[in-house]
């Protein structure tokens, strides 16, 4: 495992890059192969879409994109494996329920037991994660001007209580981790109705601005609506199929496989 081949750097199109990490090697307990980071390169200033685990140094490959192009960087949410490289950039901006995690250093004391590889990795740290640089706070609804394209923020709590989507004036829809393929942290039992009525909304705001291209921040990407649609589909048969469910010691939630994905849903 080294830097030069951890990242995974591929063009959606000419100004969409996709940063992919491999969670499965980080820690096959999460059931995710792959974390996905994404550059917007506008004509005025670029976006960074989350900052991995912080295993390696991001700002360099960055760098190596935008140039002299100013840069802002936005977490969907503050998990580790979305905000590990914060501290080597200079305007980071998350949703005010979860400014106060990204602003003290991060124990991450949890992977300990993961592969060795990993753990001699985070030992440098002292299993910690570097915190922002005065990181800012997003409103919903606030709109970031590339240049070229306008760029929107959609409160989304149910995975975090601060997460958030993006999406752009040109039909791309950036849903961190609030809906993606494979396996999804969910909340409590008794919420479920309210996080099912968010992707509901999501599916709404695709119709309304005409969204087709879907990018969430793990698994497959570059989805259309219909993923959506049997997200809902598959979250609806949860209750159905309760009885099915296992625990799951290292998330410390339960997990039921169904269809494409595997939920795994926080004990009460
Ligand atoms: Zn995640």
């Amino acid at each position: 495992m080294n830097m030069k081949d951890w990242f995974e750097i591929n063009y959606i199109k000419k100004d969409l890059i996709i940063i992919r990490e491999c969670l499965n090697k980080i820690d096959p307990r999460y059931y995710t192969l792959y974390s996905n980071i994404y550059l917007i390169i506008g004509t005025k200033k670029s976006l960074l879409i989350d900052t991995g685990s912080g295993l390696f140094p991001l700002k360099p490959i960055i760098q190596n994109f935008i140039e002299d192009n100013p840069l802002i960087v936005i977490n969907t949410h503050s998990h580790f494996d979305h905000i590990g490289s914060n501290y080597e950039f200079d305007e980071i901006f998350i949703h005010k329920n979860e400014l106060d995690i990204i602003n003290k250093p991060m124990d991450i004391s949890f992977l300990k037991t993961s592969p060795n590889k990993i753990v001699s990795l985070y030992e440098r740290s002292n299993f910690t994660l570097s915190p922002a640089k005065n990181p800012k706070v997003l409103e919903d609804n606030t709109t970031f001007n590339l240049g070229n394209l306008k760029v929107k923020i959609l409160n989304c709590p149910g995975h975090s209580e601060g997460s958030i989507s993006l999406y752009t004036n040109r039909g791309e829809l950036f849903t961190g981790d609030n809906a993606h393929y494979g396996a999804m942290y969910l909340p409590i039992k008794k919420e479920l109705p309210s996080f099912i009525q968010m992707i509901r909304s999501l599916v709404d705001l695709c119709i309304k601005e005409n969204i087709n291209q879907i990018f969430p921040s793990h698994e497959d990407y570059n989805l259309n609506k219909k993923f959506l649609n049997s997200l809902i589909e598959s979250l609806n048969k949860i209750d159905p199929n309760w009885t099915y469910k296992k625990f799951d010691d290292f998330n410390n939630c339960w997990k039921i496989d169904i269809g494409k994905f595997i939920f795994m849903i926080k004990k009460e």
